[in-house]
């Protein structure tokens, strides 16, 4: 398959340059050439299949022979090594829960592939790729465990210093072997600034293969489209003949992405729910056509922090720009952090069952889509996309209590933290790169 630039300007890409390269060289994003289509009877087949036959079905649609498929096989296998659970809360709703991978969130689906594909093209070219990665934390903290023992492959990770809360320093700064944690004597906005002059600079690039594994790659969205189709086909064995309505708290929109290509290749799903914080650019578009971004807003959810999302762009491609089309998909909601409080604390009454702030952002734009659209009266998934112990203070103003932290997070925050101190000058991070 070929995927182009959603601005159109560059040249069309394999599926390996586009997953090398990340980010078009015109500034767009990549997207495929034609989405692929599951006729009912590939779907029926698929119907009580296990996850990974699913991931690969679809991995090998999107790939088209490129990577033979045996190897596509074993990707895969390495990539879901953990189980994406369906939880019934009550008749209609459910929660899939996307956070049982190594870093407790939803972005190891995406990070894992992208790092498993890397791997399999640093090998096929026999070289050393060398991801490089500034982070506010999360993202970070998924890639650099996506790529952890992934041969052929090194990550260095840039932060801020004192920036980044404990657990998330403690998950980049104790990978170890082929994982670097520069930490960096600025802000956010200097990790940035640094990894974009690295990518500017010729000379470095003559000695090392640099690439950037950031959130918008082609082979980061992809993954997020299988736990769509496996959750639909999930639902619609225990409802036959429903489609799934899908809840999505949405931030930067790739996961929401994800999910409009499974839509649009043929599984079984009939309505999305976008669930924003105050960073609602997205859900006000969804109600009136108009595309305002605002500064990026702090909220309880931080994950969706995202003033202007970058995947809009993506999924305005995936409706050719049609407000209506997209608007008849998607409903979008917008959940302030008071009403983020009381829906933990209301799950939590009402089902024994904690969930985190961004995944309450989900619940309530589902319950709130519910009271204006009765057709949203079936069943409906909101996707899980943290594990609440990540979010420790935020469950204790909800609940008034503490959980219990799984064992492998409290190992992580157990490790010694080994970081690299680093300065916001890029003479010092150039200095760095060229003796690694
Ligand atoms: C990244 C993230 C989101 C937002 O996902 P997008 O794909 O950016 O919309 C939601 N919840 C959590 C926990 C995240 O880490």
């Amino acid at each position: 398959m070929i995927f182009y630039s959603t601005n159109k300007q560059s040249t069309p890409a394999s599926f390996k340059k586009a997953t090398l390269e990340g980010l078009a060289g015109d500034g767009g994003l990549y997207v495929p050439s034609e989405i692929p289509r599951f006729s009912t009877d590939e779907i029926e087949l698929l119907k009580d299949a296990p996850f990974n036959h699913i991931a690969f079905a679809i991995a090998k649609k999107f790939n088209d022979g490129e990577i033979p498929d045996d190897s596509l096989w074993k990707i895969v296998e390495r990539c879901f090594t953990f189980e994406t659970p369906l939880v019934e809360l009550e008749k209609n709703t459910y929660v899939e829960e996307l956070f049982h991978g190594p870093t407790l969130a939803f972005k190891d689906y995406g990070a894992r592939f992208l790092a498993h594909l890397t791997g399999h093209f640093a090998q096929e070219d026999h070289t050393l790729i060398t991801v490089l990665v500034a982070t506010s934390g999360d993202t970070g903290s998924a890639v650099a465990y996506g790529f952890k023992g992934v041969p052929n492959t090194r990550v260095v990770l840039l932060y801020p210093s004192g920036k980044v809360s404990r657990l998330q320093e403690q998950q980049l700064t104790t990978v170890g072997g082929n994982v670097t944690a520069l930490e960096v004597n600025g802000d956010f906005d200097d990790c940035q600034r640094l990894v974009k002059q690295a990518f500017m600079d010729a000379e470095l690039k003559q000695c090392l293969a640099l690439t950037s594994a950031n959130s918008i790659n082609i082979s980061r969205l992809i993954p997020q489209t299988f736990y769509y189709a496996w959750g639909s086909l999930q639902l619609a064995a225990l409802h036959p003949g429903k489609k799934a309505v899908f809840s999505v708290p949405s931030g930067n929109y790739g996961n929401l992405t994800g999910g409009v290509l499974a839509k649009m290749m043929g599984f079984p799903i009939k309505h999305f729910i976008a669930g924003s914080n105050a960073n609602d650019s997205v859900t006000r578009y969804l109600e009136d056509g108009r595309y305002e971004p605002h500064p990026t807003v702090e909220t309880l959810s931080s994950a969706m922090d995202v003033g202007n999302p970058s995947n809009f762009a993506r999924l305005r491609h995936f409706y050719a720009d049609d407000y209506r089309a997209m608007a008849a998909d998607i409903s979008g909601n917008s959940v302030s952090d008071t009403e983020t409080l009381d829906t933990i604390k209301s799950v939590y009454d009402r089902f024994g069952y904690i969930i985190d702030p961004h995944t309450a952002v989900g619940f309530r734009a589902l319950e709130k889509s519910r009271q204006t659209n009765a057709t949203l009266n079936e069943p409906s998934t909101v996707m899980s996309t943290a594990h609440p112990a990540k979010f420790i203070e935020a469950i204790k103003e909800a609940l008034d209590m503490d959980i219990t932290i799984p064992d492998r997070l409290q190992e992580v925050l157990d490790r010694k933290k080994i970081s690299i101190p680093m300065s916001t000058d890029y003479k010092d991070l150039a200095a760095f790169l060229m003796k690694l």
